[in-house]
């Protein structure tokens, strides 16, 4: 693994059942360049906001729950811009846990493959969402914010099947107290 990497992430949620099979952590990552109309992260946007971490930091945090959680989402933001630091973060979570791992990312698919190192980055991914969010195409109900958006399933762990019933938005309350909304709807609630 690489060294002196560093991760930009804007939030850690640890425990969700709105974002993938099972109850998962989620990771918002920070910063995004590709300025979806609509985007409902736009906090997540600059590219200088957010907290750094670094990737075995960041596995330390996610292993506190890691005997109850499924696998890990990474959104945010857009975590394609920080494709190396999270290279070496996966390779960590694959290396020493059994957790699976969903991605969403704005970029096309075709745009990820054209992404210098995505095959290494790609190998260690379940379930990779992709495409920007088009308000015009809202979509419910389906694991995706708008319709243009492509599911990739890049290995066998998971199926079509595995992404049905999964809420579209939930309601958490943080240990300060804060009401988070979150899923890939959070807006209907
Ligand atoms: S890709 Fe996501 S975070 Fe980036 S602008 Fe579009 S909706 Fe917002």
């Amino acid at each position: 693994m690489k060294e002196n990497k560093t991760l930009r992430i804007h939030r850690l949620l640890p425990l969700s059942r709105a974002n993938g099979p099972g109850t998962r952590s989620v990771i918002w990552m920070q910063g995004c360049t590709l300025g979806c109309p609509g985007c409902c992260n736009p906090g997540m946007q600059p590219l200088s906001g957010g907290k750094k971490v670094s990737p075995a930091g960041l596995f330390a945090r996610i292993l506190r729950h890691g005997n109850q959680i499924e696998g890990i989402t990474l959104t945010g933001g857009e975590p394609l811009l920080q494709m190396e630091p999270l290279t070496d973060f996966l390779e960590i979570i694959k290396r020493c846990t059994n957790l699976s791992v969903i991605v969403f990312t704005g970029y096309t698919w075709e745009e990820t493959l054209a992404k210098n190192n995505s095959t290494a980055f790609l190998a260690l991914v379940d379930i990779l969402i992709a495409g920007r969010y088009d308000q015009g195409k809202k979509t419910t109900g389906s694991f995706r914010s708008s319709s243009n958006q492509t599911i990739h399933f890049l290995d066998p762990r998971y199926s079509p099947k595995d992404l049905k019933d999964i809420p579209s938005s939930e309601i958490l309350i943080s240990e300060d107290g804060n009401a988070i909304l979150t899923g890939t709807d959070p807006a209907i609630l």
